[in-house]
């Protein structure tokens, strides 16, 4: 296989960083560097952007961004024990690694990077839904960051791109859907990883929309939203009579009939019922 860059394998560096792979940091280590080269390149051409990646742990997918071509990488990393194999990173790569010792729920380096933006990461599977439904609700839209290439569990990856009528659709294919172009772009097994996870992976790009695909106040769609999804089985009129005390005639309005459910309704017609409630 092809040698992507000059510092040692990402075994020998675990190895003498001491860097055990811990459960509670949701470490689970891409040491294959032709592997995270080609996740790198679903991100797109790179020679151009900043790139904000969360949890570079040893540095996989870091090193597959720099020989890739990355103008400049910021990582945010939570475990001190990786910063000595990232500054080795850095090292080979003047200029262009910059780390942060932090994590990633508190800090919001987007400012400091310069557009174009494209966010790349192997994410902790903890943190990972709470991540991206941030970067799909800035307060304004467009957002500072043209795409994200994301690995997520695959059954959130397939909750992400599911379609409506089928039971993995939701809150989450909802807003990523209204709002960007996502698709899975790569599946990987459980081996793919050191230690293995217990469930398959998926590494899902969005591509930003310049504008949501429908109007509607991103609060009001996320807020009917969640409150309908979380009696999924429940018709809409009931489980959306907290929203408004008329809630029949809005979502009648809206082109839904208040016996449907949750999971029958398109993401158009969904952005019609939040500017109903809204009005
Ligand atoms: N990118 C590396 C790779 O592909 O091999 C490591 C990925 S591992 C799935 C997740 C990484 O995120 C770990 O290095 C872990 O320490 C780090 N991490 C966990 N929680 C974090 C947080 N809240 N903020 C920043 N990094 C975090």
């Amino acid at each position: 296989m092809a040698q992507i860059d000059n510092l040692p394998p990402l075994r020998d560096v675990i190895q003498t960083h001491g860097i055990a792979a811990k459960k509670n940091l949701g470490q689970n280590f891409l040491l294959d560097l032709n592997l995270t080269s080609s996740i790198a390149r679903q991100a797109g051409d790179l020679t151009a952007c900043d790139i904000l990646e969360v949890g570079p742990g040893p540095g996989g997918l870091t090193r597959g961004l720099l020989a890739e071509g990355a103008r400049r990488v910021l990582a945010i990393e939570k475990d001190s024990r990786c910063l000595p194999a990232l500054a080795e990173i850095a090292a080979q790569y003047p200029d262009r690694l910059d780390v942060i010792n932090g994590d990633a729920l508190d800090i919001n380096p987007l400012d400091h990077l310069t557009p174009p933006i494209r966010i790349c990461a192997n994410l902790p599977y903890n943190i990972g839904t709470e991540l991206l439904v941030r970067w799909l609700t800035p307060p304004t839209w467009p957002p500072v960051w043209d795409s994200l290439t994301l690995m997520f569990q695959r059954e959130v990856a397939l909750r992400i791109t599911a379609t409506p009528g089928s039971k993995a659709f939701g809150r989450l294919a909802i807003l990523a859907q209204w709002r960007t172009d996502c698709q899975v772009v790569m599946d990987l097994p459980p081996e793919a990883f050191t230690p293995p996870p217990k469930v398959n992976s998926a590494v899902v790009h969005f591509k930003a929309l310049p504008a949501p695909r429908f109007p509607a106040e991103a609060k009001t769609l996320s807020h009917v939203v969640a409150t309908a999804f979380n009696q999924r089985r429940k018709m809409l009129r009931a489980s959306l009579k907290g929203v408004a005390p008329d809630i029949e005639d809005r979502l009648i309005a809206s082109g839904i009939k208040p016996t449907d459910r949750a999971e029958q309704i398109d993401l158009e017609r969904w952005c019609a019922l939040a500017r109903a409630v809204k009005a």
